[in-house]
């Protein structure tokens, strides 16, 4: 293998790890998992290993498979990466009394933005080339703490989806001819086909965060389980070129945000701050990456009571522009 195929699969190394999370995330999960297997409802997963153009998580009521790619995998690693890494700089930063933080002026930025940037590049676009995992970027391979942090993210992320597939595999077997049907490429959406694939999704939605947060589970790793949902939504999010969170056939984007949100039970006070701060930085994050206006003229209003009251804002900054699309 030449060097750029070799780094082509840095992701490849936590192929392993994700499917471990998949199947014993917990006893009760894995239990349910093996039974799923012995009804022939889940036969396997498999690894795509194209990396470009990314392309999100499927799975095949036929054949039992899910499937993920690497190209996915390696964005969303950065996406984890880049989360965790503005995190970090909002700690260092912590204490400093203005009303609107910034965080690109960090010497850390940089990296997390290169790293990000390529992971973006990974999109489907027809002007692109692929190009393999540079070196002056972070990868998956490397021994930083915060590698290693957005490892254990992915990981966490990577079997949320799954679960959402498994959601598919077990609750849609019987409606394999409709969407056969609804994705062949000729096929113009009848009325009612939207809903239904919407409400197939909302399904799928919350088997997985039955998966994710049905059962009890240790604080700390309830909360890494928190963070990588929230994460994996946020990946969407970040792929739109516009402050458009509407999806035809999908929920859209901030419902299913909002869907992981209201199932968060963390107690702890410090653990739940960090999981406000992915949240409302990352909606922060969106709304600057489609340069949608959020701050206003006079930043001394730009503050708030707490993160609820953040986050409010930025969803009813999101709602406006839905309503503008919408009209
Ligand atoms: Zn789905």
């Amino acid at each position: 293998m030449s060097k750029s195929e070799e780094n082509k699969y840095y992701i490849s190394s936590l192929f392993d790890f994700i499917d471990d999370a998949f199947r014993s995330g917990n006893n009760e999960i894995a239990e349910k998992i093996q039974s799923f297997i012995a009804q022939g409802k889940i036969k396997g997963r498999e690894f795509n290993d194209e990396i470009f153009p990314m392309k999100g998580p499927t799975s095949n009521i036929d054949t039992g498979f899910i499937i993920l790619q690497a190209g996915f995998l390696s964005y969303l690693w950065t996406v984890c990466y880049f989360m965790i890494g503005l995190i970090e700089i909002y700690q260092d930063k912590a204490g400093i009394d203005q009303p609107v933080v910034s965080l690109i002026d960090s010497e850390k930025f940089e990296l997390l933005n290169h790293t990000f940037a390529w992971g973006k590049s990974l999109k489907p676009s027809i002007d692109a080339e692929f190009v393999p995992w540079p070196d002056h970027i972070a990868n998956p391979m490397q021994k930083e703490i915060r590698v290693k942090q957005a490892n254990q993210l992915l990981v966490l992320s990577a079997s949320y989806l799954m679960y959402h597939e498994l959601g598919h595999l077990v609750l849609h077997a019987d409606a394999a001819e409709f969407i056969k049907t609804v994705k062949s490429p000729f096929y113009t959406l009848r009325e009612g086909d939207s809903r239904r694939l919407r409400n197939m999704e909302i399904q799928a939605d919350v088997f997985a965060l039955d998966c994710m947060f049905g059962f009890p589970t240790e604080e700390h790793n309830r909360y890494m389980k928190f963070f990588a949902a929230i994460v994996t939504q946020l990946a969407e999010f970040f792929l739109r070129g516009m402050p458009d969170t509407r999806s035809k056939n999908y929920p859209d984007l901030d419902e299913r945000l909002k869907r992981v949100l209201d199932r968060i039970d963390i107690s702890d006070p410090g653990l739940k701050m960090n999981i406000d701060l992915v949240c409302s930085i990352g909606l922060q994050l969106f709304l600057t990456l489609t340069f949608a206006e959020f701050i206003p003229p006079d930043p001394d209003k730009f503050s708030f009571e707490d993160f609820d009251e953040l986050k409010a804002y930025l969803f009813k900054i999101i709602d406006a522009w839905k309503e503008k699309y919408n009209a």
